[in-house]
């Protein structure tokens, strides 16, 4: 089964240890923000500084792990078509929009599309790590300097984790208009 995240949404759901989540990109272009959390005890969540330090590469892809802060594998990617994802940036939040967008206005952000669907679980906006952003193309030059550019994923890439644990799961569709390539796509999933 086949399940969809609107454009500018998320979800939340759990699933068992040696199940599989594929995350698919159904339009292309669309990012995707997933945190993860021990469904026996959500003080331990995915950690984006233990997963670069013990992975030894900012470019998380195939074959590598998802560890949590108590330096435990949470999940591994078995699949990814795509090959690019980001997991240095935080999740978009209203203040992003405030502050790199220059926008007053409300708008939607996968930091509220995470803590809305947590609050389920009884995780608060405070709990939500840095995410592991699926197909985002973050680049960066030698000197260091962070360009935020569309992704590379076309319609119907995908990838694929396992769960080395029970995990909670959240996952969003991109709310943030320059990592999408300027529109709002849907994300699909399925859990095998
Ligand atoms: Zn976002």
């Amino acid at each position: 089964m086949t399940y969809k995240i609107q454009p500018q949404t998320g979800t939340a759901f759990k699933i068992k240890k040696g199940q599989q989540l594929k995350v698919i990109d159904p339009l292309g272009e669309q990012v995707s923000d997933m945190v993860l959390f021990n469904a026996e005890d959500t003080r331990e969540k995915i950690s984006s500084g233990k997963t670069l330090d013990f992975e030894e590469t900012i470019i998380i892809t195939k074959g590598h792990f998802l560890w949590s802060n108590r330096s435990n594998k949470m999940m591994k990617i078995l699949e990814d078509t795509n090959g690019r994802n980001d997991f240095l940036l935080a999740p978009c939040s209203p203040e992003t929009f405030q502050i790199m967008y220059n926008n007053p206005d409300y708008h939607p952000s996968c930091f509220e599309n995470l803590y809305t669907n947590l609050r389920q679980f009884e995780i608060t906006p405070d709990e939500v790590p840095t995410a592991f952003n699926i197909f985002m193309n973050v680049q960066f030059a030698e000197d260091g300097r962070l360009t935020v550019l569309p992704p590379l994923s076309k319609s119907g890439d995908y990838i694929v984790f396992e769960a080395e644990m029970d995990l909670i799961v959240a996952l969003t569709a991109c709310s943030a208009e320059d990592s999408n390539g300027g529109t709002f796509k849907p994300i699909n999933y399925e859990i095998i």
